[in-house]
């Protein structure tokens, strides 16, 4: 046994794990063991680093919320033996998946990095092996014998962010995320640069962690744009089984006020259907009734997601969904910062 910390790295899959495939010109998944091979340099961090894969890696797209309780059960039977965990994914949905890893967890008290690359840990150019080496460091990172970091965290390009603040941004920038209504907790140049104010601070310190491995997928994303029909809002509010409603609208939170959308709107919530207003942009925050325009909104019950994403919307919409509440206290508990997800009035 040694004083250093026990990282676990979990390989879901993703372009940082990938290989060409020479004939297609595809990007595919190769063989997690290889990673390590790739980055001789992991030997030098200050830790003990093991490894686990999924079976079958994947492309992030392919992830749903079965692959979300694998992950969350990876963490859950290594917790005590781990200080810190590093999970790589694609970029392409791991906004989504870390902030609904951020809400499966509670009482988390160590560092979740999750991290990818634009470019294969393969390739002459990649930005894997930064963003992995430093991930590690961070979750590596100990205060007063502790972990610094007690949160589901994203890092790319340089910057650590609260996951379930972030918004993949580009396709093509290394730069590939960004968090509009939280600042970067840490960033990394030549020292690394944490900024421990705006870190999570668990309030119940020895509570242990629970695991919440119910998700409810019935939910839709609805977003606005001048010109939807009735018929476009009708068939969405009406499928089958639908339970929650991320209503993606204009600025603080506009629609338009025909009273055909407010009444199916009011009909979809008398459904005990949940709404939320989140905005199409990507900063700023929801403000019911600023406007004329989100005063009926506000009148027939749909709910304000405040600055929360839309990626963490339908996470805290899938995870709360599950707890059968009330109109009333699902508001109450959909408006309150549970992960740091949300800013606080
Ligand atoms: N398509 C890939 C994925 O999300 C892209 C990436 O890894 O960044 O799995």
């Amino acid at each position: 046994m040694t004083n250093k910390p026990n990282i676990l790295i979990i390989y879901t899959g993703g372009t940082i794990g990938m290989v060409k495939d020479y004939k297609t010109n595809a990007l595919k998944a190769f063989d997690f063991s290889e990673i390590v091979q790739n980055i001789p340099e992991l030997q030098q961090l200050n830790c003990n680093i093991k490894s686990i894969s999924f079976k079958e890696p994947i492309d992030s797209s392919n992830m749903n919320t079965q692959y979300y309780i694998d992950i969350v059960e990876i963490i859950e039977s290594n917790y005590t033996k781990f200080d810190g965990f590093v999970i790589l994914t694609g970029s392409d949905t791991m906004s989504y998946i870390s902030s609904a890893v951020s809400f499966m967890l509670e009482n988390l008290q160590k560092p979740i990095i999750f991290t990818g690359s634009q470019l294969p840990i393969g390739d002459i150019r990649t930005d894997a092996k930064e963003n992995l080496i430093t991930s590690i460091a961070i979750a590596s990172v100990r205060k007063q014998h502790q972990p610094l970091i007690k949160e589901v965290c994203l890092y790319f390009e340089y910057k650590l962010y609260r996951a379930n603040r972030t918004t993949k941004i580009s396709a093509e920038h290394f730069e590939a995320f960004a968090s509009m209504n939280y600042p970067a907790l840490a960033e990394s140049g030549v020292h690394l640069k944490f900024n421990e104010a705006l870190l999570f601070k668990p309030t119940e310190k020895d509570k242990p962690l629970i695991v919440r491995k119910n998700l409810i997928s019935d939910v839709v994303i609805l977003k606005l744009f001048p010109g939807i029909t009735k018929a476009t809002v009708e068939a969405i509010l009406s499928i089958q089984n639908l339970k929650g409603v991320i209503l993606e609208s204009y600025g603080s939170g506009n629609a338009p006020n025909e009273t055909w959308f407010i009444d199916l709107l009011k009909k979809a919530i008398a459904k005990e259907i949940k709404v939320v207003n989140v905005t199409q942009c990507s900063g700023g925050s929801v403000i019911l009734g600023h406007y004329d325009t989100s005063v009926k909104l506000k009148k027939i019950g749909v709910i304000s997601g405040l600055d929360i994403t839309t990626e963490s919307a339908v996470a805290k919409l899938m995870y709360l969904l599950n707890e059968d509440l009330s109109l009333e206290m699902f508001k109450y508990h959909f408006q309150k910062s549970l992960r740091g997800e949300i800013t606080k009035k």
